[in-house]
């Protein structure tokens, strides 16, 4: 069963996969966590390059985009789709879904070239189910600053004004409502236990289906 976490930062996505996946592995089933960019050598070598470089200048879009679909096709075939072949449970912190809000609906891309990209970096692996984690992005933003001030440095897309992070809130929003049946809204607002109780509630139901 293949489940990823999407949404805005400070929606609470790493906190969440950890305590999902400590229910999981409750219920006896094995785990494999992992995030992306990321996951594999060369795709968390990808992930230093545009994420932790500190570089003035943004990489240019399709630069950006080429390099995060080929870091998610390494982590798929290298990673992920393994883990599934072993009978795990595999949580993985963002995929396609922030590519097309991230890449997709923020940067002027050929449309059909993204959907080419996705196509090759997923290669026929879409995920069982989908959690976008929603929040109001000031609160997302207040949370991820908090973090940011303990222990991560801030990376580029952090430093974004507000209506950006609203429009990909939004831009999420309507990926969930165009695949119902592969994306559930979870209200991420509140304190991690009852976030955590929410998205149990809803992958116990959707694994029994
Ligand atoms: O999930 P995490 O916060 O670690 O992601 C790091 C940053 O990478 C995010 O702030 C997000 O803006 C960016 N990102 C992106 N495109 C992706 C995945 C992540 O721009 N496909």
């Amino acid at each position: 069963f293949f489940i990823t976490f999407e949404g805005g930062d400070g929606s609470g996505k790493s906190t969440q996969i950890r305590r999902l996946a400590r229910r999981i592995r409750k219920s006896g089933l094995e785990v494999t966590v992992s995030r992306e960019p990321g996951g594999t050598p060369g795709a968390e070598a990808v992930r230093h390059v545009v994420l932790d470089t500190g570089a003035a200048e943004p990489f240019g879009p399709y630069l950006e985009a080429i390099l995060f679909a080929s870091a998610r096709n390494d982590h798929v075939e290298q990673l992920i789709r393994p883990a599934l072949k072993q009978g795990r449970v595999v949580l993985v912190d963002r995929f396609m879904d922030s590519t097309r809000v991230y890449q997709g609906a923020g940067e002027n891309l050929d449309p059909d070239f993204v959907e080419t990209l996705e196509r090759v970096a997923v290669a026929g692996l879409v995920p069982d189910l989908t959690l976008i984690l929603d929040l109001d992005p000031e609160e997302g933003l207040k949370r991820a600053h908090a973090r940011r001030d303990e222990t991560v440095p801030a990376d580029r897309f952090e430093k974004e004004d507000v209506a950006a992070h609203l429009a990909r809130r939004q831009a999420f929003l309507a990926i969930a409502a165009a695949e119902p049946e592969r994306c559930r809204v979870i209200d991420a607002s509140g304190d991690a236990e009852r976030v955590e109780k929410r998205i149990w509630d809803t992958v116990r139901w959707v694994m029994e289906e």
